[in-house]
């Protein structure tokens, strides 16, 4: 049997990092769930197909080959084997993974392969509905937070770091505008899991969530 262990929660609330070193130290495969759908999201802005069309979204979804590939700590994506870990983390990625991800026909293909991933082996999943949707029997779940300023905080020095031209302004913004889309949507909606224990990381460095997580890990 393999065990599956969920993060889920809003941008900048640290999972990305932490789902990684949480798999690397239990010795997991990390499954980056939104870089699957960033992925959607540049498969349809290079095929010019609009974010209203489910059927033809839906096809797309079918024909993609999607594979991680995991190298030393990185995961990388590919999409028909070409490399696209950095094309999908644009600005303008944010936004459009986003839309793409409220399509029913979207969503019902990329569940199913995230399932098909973790098949028979064990897993650190990462994304918005993990423990609501795509394992609800999973072990443990986890929904990590922290306010709004210190995740927008977090991102703005992310992209900074990246060399972007951007203020901080712009990068709390745009973070308010997905969590928005992202919590109000019909299908598989942002929010915890009834089961998922709830970790606001605003006031903790990574080791003490790391370590936090790792005793409800072991205590389960
Ligand atoms: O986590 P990340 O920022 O890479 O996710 C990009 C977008 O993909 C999110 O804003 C969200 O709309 C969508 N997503 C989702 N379900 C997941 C993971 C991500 O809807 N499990």
């Amino acid at each position: 049997m393999s065990e599956i262990i969920t993060i889920d929660g809003p941008g900048g609330s640290g999972k990305s990092t932490i789902a990684r070193m949480m798999a690397k130290n239990l010795g997991f495969v990390y499954l980056d769930t939104g870089a699957m759908y960033r992925a959607v999201a540049l498969a349809a802005m290079r095929n010019k197909i609009p974010f209203d069309q489910g059927a033809l979204l839906g096809d797309l979804c079918s024909a993609m080959n999607l594979q991680f590939k995991h190298v030393e700590d990185a995961s990388r994506l590919l999409l028909n084997n070409e490399d696209i870990s950095l094309a999908i983390r644009s600005p303008e990625m944010d936004i459009a993974s986003s839309a793409v991800s409220a399509v029913k026909e979207v969503r019902i293909a990329m569940t199913d392969l995230q399932r098909r991933l973790a098949q028979n082996i064990n897993v650190v999943a990462e994304g918005r509905d993990m423990g609501t949707v795509v394992f609800p029997n999973a072990k443990n779940k986890f929904f990590l937070t922290a306010r709004p300023e210190v995740r927008a905080q977090r991102r703005y020095l992310e992209r900074k770091g990246r060399g972007e031209d951007i203020t901080f302004e712009e990068v709390e913004r745009l973070l308010k505008k997905r969590d928005r889309q992202d919590e109000s949507r019909n299908l598989a909606p942002l929010k915890p899991a009834e089961d998922a224990i709830i970790i606001d990381s605003s006031d903790l460095d990574l080791e003490e969530v790391i370590q936090l997580m790792l005793d409800n890990v072991r205590k389960a």
